[in-house]
């Protein structure tokens, strides 16, 4: 059962020029070392704060960007390396629906060409045959037939994202890249867009990578969950684990600062300080060093090793390498 998408040992530096005078070349490592693979029919989201790296494996996936080391596979096939040219074959694939749909849909045609134009680059169809496509798209992401003929400015933000996601259905991916689709949208409307994913993933086993830095929609829609931290993942579970018991401190935090509803655990709430360092000067060892209230000695100077401590659940954390599930002991 060939995953439809498989990222390995994932990197992504970039180069800056800094300094007054701009001469001076810094490296931003955006994305380590990443690994992860997405089932059909499953959505595995990523999370974490902004700057982490998340958005860029997103655009790595999608080879908008070329990955400075790793390899991706989409349904097994290796695409790391193809070029533009070689790549549109495979964008029928893997669709991206981006966080505001307004930007990312063309104001000055209608929803009919917007949703029929990627099915005329990879279909030969009749006018008449595209039209009834687009129709049935239309009506599966919940807009109605009378949506064909508007502009994306008469639609509401929710019904926007409804006709960006009908776009990515409609030529059939296996896999959709969603960075944060619900984030511009209100509360309200957030569930409900949440909702038609679920469904249109049960309806076509779709699988999806969804971007999120909100653990409430994490929560709502994900069945397994990537932590990302400073370009790379410190823990990876089903999500019953991540928030039923999280191994990894900055889980944790990520947790204990989130509103979410019920947490499962009830214990004392793990408060982080301090931002997110710099990724163009990554702390030594453990990159949460600087931030960890457990750090030790060899945090400082081992960088732990992403690791099946539970099964099914991956935590880069020396002081889980062993198994050990309960509270970590502080420093005195
Ligand atoms: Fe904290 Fe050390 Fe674990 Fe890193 S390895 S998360 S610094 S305890
Ligand atoms: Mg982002």
């Amino acid at each position: 059962n060939t995953p439809a998408l498989e990222v390995s040992n994932l990197h992504k530096y970039f180069s800056v020029h800094r300094g007054i005078l701009r001469r001076e070349i810094a490296q931003i490592r955006a994305v380590a070392g990443v690994t992860f693979s997405v089932a059909r029919g499953e959505t595995l989201c990523l999370v974490g704060e902004s700057g982490c790296g998340k958005s860029t494996v997103a655009k790595l996936v999608m080879r908008l960007s070329k990955p400075t080391a790793g390899t991706i596979r989409l349904d097994g096939k290796d695409v790391t390396n193809l070029d533009e040219g070689e790549m549109r074959k495979h964008r029928r694939h893997v669709q991206m629906v981006f966080q505001d749909p307004y930007a990312s849909l063309n104001p000055k045609i209608t929803a009919s060409t917007i949703v029929g134009e990627p099915i005329e680059n990879f279909e030969r169809l009749s006018a008449s045959e595209r039209e009834e496509r687009v129709a049935v798209i239309l009506q599966k992401v919940g807009l109605r037939s009378d949506a064909m003929r508007r502009y994306p400015f008469e639609f509401s933000g929710g019904q926007r994202q409804r006709l960006a996601i009908a776009r990515a259905l409609a030529v059939n991916p296996g896999l959709i890249v969603a960075d944060e689709p619900v984030s511009a949208l209100d509360v309200s409307v957030q569930a409900q867009v949440l909702n038609l994913l679920m469904d249109l993933q049960d309806e076509f086993k779709l699988a999806y990578l969804f971007i999120s830095h909100d653990l409430g929609v994490v929560e709502h829609i994900g069945h397994r969950i990537a932590v990302m931290y400073l370009g790379g993942i410190v823990e990876t579970a089903h999500k019953e684990a991540i928030f039923g018991e999280p191994l990894h401190p900055y889980t944790e935090a990520l947790i204990d600062s989130a509103p979410i509803a019920d947490p499962r655990v009830k214990r004392e709430r793990l408060l982080i300080e301090g931002d997110v360092p710099s990724p163009m000067n990554p702390p030594s060892g453990c990159h949460f060093h600087t931030r960890c209230p457990y750090v030790t000695l060899r945090c400082r100077r081992e960088d732990p090793q992403l690791r099946e401590v539970v099964p099914d659940h991956f935590v880069a954390c020396h002081l889980r390498e062993d198994g050990y599930r309960g509270p970590l002991p502080r420093p005195a």
